[in-house]
């Protein structure tokens, strides 16, 4: 079969010219060169190429940001730039006359390797389904209100652990800690045996802000860039034993998946939504009743060893995106260039619709097993009916390391072999 030309799109491909995320890559021919790549169909064009490649006329602006190792440089660029290097991009995949020119810098998808297409900065992750928030909260406080009293007041989050964002494709290893479920008269340490998901939608920024100033809701283009696809893996054992009073910590932080493409935030355009009507009106600086809609139509589907789970509608999100961009920097918080914040789990009314294992069994269980591989996949609505697709996000989890690797006592090390001959503190 002769090879596809990187230009001729199957039909209803959710890749096409309206979507263009960004991402990085490396062939097998240089693997220690990432290079800035820009997914059309089932292709990367090489964007550290694309200047050089076509004449002057329409060579996209910016080529020394497009000649970094990652997205860091663009994103910190600003809307302005943003836009051009799109333009120029898309008029390079669509024009006919440069295909000759432009056909050696596409590569398969399937030949290269998918890095972290940006550096994180800061990770806060958000709680922002009132559909989840009121399960979890049935599930975790049956005697109590399910929904705390300042949820439908503010976008609830948490600081979770950037440097522990990690790609599509990186393996999950299930982490060990200390967990109490309510059944355990103690707690108990070894591997969680409630090894869940999260499907959740990030938001990248790239232009950064000021410290002290904050990023009001009509600033949001301005300062994200884009939206990627988020697995916020969560410990429910080590989760529910820790989180009082200061929220999630161990049960969160030991991996977070993103998908490899970055779709800028102009793509969703058609996809934006209302959020759902608010029970009373809001304090100013998250009153969003005269901006622009701010939730997005995204319809995410989870799928577990290649078998569907559910549906989660990103439409039904109570907090959008803009504001809780406004709420992390209303006390002043300044943001950085690659800051990513992420939905908190989308859930929808419908049995269906459900984000994580947690609400679709009820607390019960099961959850993920050793070798269990879990993918996220989604798409919103394009211009003139066609699809806008987030990349995926994949990962396969992977056994607990052993015990006797976790050190058992200062000074131990190696181990708890070695603790049983180790001097102890205080002997
Ligand atoms: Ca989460």
């Amino acid at each position: 079969m002769p090879e596809q030309s990187p230009f001729d799109l199957a039909e209803g491909d959710p890749f096409g010219p309206h979507n263009l995320p960004y991402g990085v890559f490396s062939t097998a021919a240089a693997p220690d060169r990432r290079r800035l790549g820009v997914r059309y169909g089932r292709h990367v064009l090489d964007l550290s190429a694309l200047p050089s490649a076509l004449p002057p006329v329409v060579r996209p602006p910016h080529a020394a940001l497009l000649a970094a190792p990652t997205l860091n440089p663009l994103l910190a660029a600003g809307r302005t730039v943003w836009q051009e290097v799109r333009a120029a991009v898309r008029t390079a995949v669509t024009a006919t006359e440069h295909r000759p020119a432009l056909t050696p810098l596409f590569h398969p998808l399937d030949e290269v390797t998918l890095h972290l297409p940006f550096e994180v900065a800061d990770y806060v992750d958000f709680y922002s389904s009132e559909h989840h928030a009121t399960n979890v909260g049935r599930i975790f406080r049956p005697d109590g209100a399910a929904l705390p009293p300042n949820w439908k007041h503010l976008p609830i989050g948490y600081h979770g652990r950037s440097g522990t964002v990690v790609v599509t494709g990186t393996p999950v290893v299930r982490p060990n800690g200390q967990r109490k479920v309510p059944t355990d008269a103690e707690p108990t340490f070894g591997p969680s045996g409630r090894l869940d998901i999260e499907a959740e939608v990030g938001f990248i920024v790239g232009a950064p802000s000021a410290h002290t100033e904050p990023v009001g809701l009509g600033a949001f283009r301005d300062h994200v860039f884009g939206v990627c696809l988020v697995n916020d893996w969560s410990a429910r054992d080590i989760q529910a034993w820790e989180y009082l009073p200061l929220g999630p910590f161990l049960g969160k932080s030991f991996a977070t998946s993103v998908s490899a493409w970055i779709t800028p935030l102009d793509a969703f355009d058609e996809a934006r939504t209302p959020p759902p009507a608010r029970d009373f009106p809001l304090l100013p600086y998250l009153d969003d009743s005269a901006m622009e809609p701010g939730g997005f139509d995204i319809r995410i589907e989870v799928t577990v060893n290649g078998e569907h789970l559910s549906n989660p509608p990103f439409s039904a999100m109570y907090w959008t995106a803009a504001q809780q961009l406004a709420h992390m920097t209303v006390n002043g918080a300044s943001l950085r260039t690659g800051d990513l914040f992420a939905s908190g789990t989308v859930s929808g009314p419908e049995p269906d619709q459900l984000g994580c294992l947690l609400e679709i069994t009820q607390g019960k269980g099961p959850y993920l097993q050793d070798g269990d591989e879990v993918t996220l996949a989604a798409w919103a609505p394009g211009p003139e009916g066609t699809r806008i697709g987030l990349g995926e996000v994949t990962g396969r989890v992977l056994p607990a390391p052993e015990l006797g690797t976790v050190p058992a006592a200062a000074g131990a090390g190696a181990g708890s072999e070695a603790t049983t001959t180790a001097p102890r503190d205080g002997t």
